[in-house]
């Protein structure tokens, strides 16, 4: 007991090394929620979970991100709740607010419209906000400079069966990407150009198209169609190298050009899965199928595992998911890993 004391002590003396809490036990990663004020009832119940499946275990740092200051409470309730240090930062206004270059009239009226016509979130401007956030800036916030992973964790989520495997450590020793657990389709009416300016975009900058990359299952008829086929963003474990990189910034400048964010509702999800379907080899994507993962109303649980969950067929069979084809496309042994 006392060399496991020492164990102990030795571990945490490494992990405060430069006070950066690197060693070589911790991947160069990160935990990131976005979150208001009010989320913070939500976040604890999901925040406990990550923790006893996952991160107690490792103490990864968590990183807190709010349009607004994030209050004295939420930040104590937040650092008691994680093993890791936490950060609370707030987004750039510039980052947030809508562009100039929008016209609010025609905002407002297509609003108007997708509202009546009962599109989730369609007349709502913070959401917009939000998916334009995570499109193009989460990962250039400066509390996000030091990592190269992160995990994205939102309220009212919770991980279904303990993890036994450090997803980041994963990614970095299977050479991925981008690792998603729910693949579904998206709603038409809140995409209806994004295909097309995804397309003049790819004509403008044909270079950022990768070999091997995964257009089949993004896109229909040979690619003249969008298959709103999209990895499900609110989890996302993946490489912020990826949305570094100058093909995504020129794409997601493109994009926000065109007004989309807030003419139609585009989604982050959406917008991700394009870009990581078109710029990457498809070896680089990763389903973590044994991550068992809900975010009302869907969840995935594993067929292995200690788990908390029955196992789902919607992954598989229901003409809801994009897994299956994703899977025929790519030729990941996922029983190995
Ligand atoms: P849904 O999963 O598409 O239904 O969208 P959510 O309501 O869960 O929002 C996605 C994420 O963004 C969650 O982590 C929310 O806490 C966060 N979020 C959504 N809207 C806002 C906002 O206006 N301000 C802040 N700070 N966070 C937001
Ligand atoms: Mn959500």
């Amino acid at each position: 007991n006392v060399y496991k004391l020492e164990e102990r002590l030795n571990y945490y003396n490494d992990r405060l090394l430069d006070g950066n809490l690197k060693s070589k036990e911790l991947e160069n990663a990160t935990f990131v929620t976005l979150a208001r004020n009010a989320d913070l009832y939500d976040l604890i119940e999901t925040i406990n979970i990550y923790e006893n499946r996952f991160n107690s275990k490792h103490n990864y740092p968590w990183v807190f991100l709010n349009d607004e200051p994030f209050t004295r409470t939420f930040e104590v309730v937040m650092s008691r709740l994680t093993s890791g240090p936490t950060y609370f930062g707030v987004v750039n206004s510039s980052e947030w607010d809508i562009p100039k270059w929008i016209d609010m009239d025609i905002a407002h009226s297509n609003w108007n419209r997708l509202s009546r016509e009962g599109v989730l979130y369609g007349g709502m401007k913070s959401y917009r906000q939000m998916c334009r956030y995570f499109s193009g800036f989460f990962w250039r916030h400066p509390l996000l400079d030091p990592y190269k992973y992160y995990w994205r964790v939102e309220p009212s989520t919770k991980l279904l069966c303990e993890v036994n495997k450090d997803p980041f450590r994963q990614l970095r020793l299977l050479n991925k990407t981008y690792g998603f657990v729910i693949t579904l389709f998206e709603i038409g009416q809140t995409v209806p150009s994004l295909w097309n300016s995804t397309l003049e975009f790819i004509e403008k900058y044909p270079e950022t198209l990768a070999k091997n990359n995964l257009w089949e299952w993004i896109s229909d008829d040979n690619g003249k169609k969008f298959s709103h086929c999209h990895f499900w963003s609110n989890f996302e474990i993946a490489d912020l190298d990826f949305f570094r990189s100058d093909s995504y910034r020129k794409y997601f400048d493109f994009l926000d050009k065109k007004g989309g964010f807030f003419y139609e509702r585009w989604g982050d999800a959406p917008v991700h899965s394009i870009a990581l379907s078109l710029f990457l080899d498809r070896n680089k994507l990763h389903y973590f199928d044994e991550i068992g993962y809900s975010h009302a109303p869907l969840l995935h649980c594993p067929r292995k595992g200690r788990c908390f969950c029955k196992p789902e067929e919607i992954d598989l069979s229901s003409n809801s998911s994009c897994i299956a084809r994703f899977i025929n496309l790519t030729n990941e042994d996922y029983d190995e890993l």
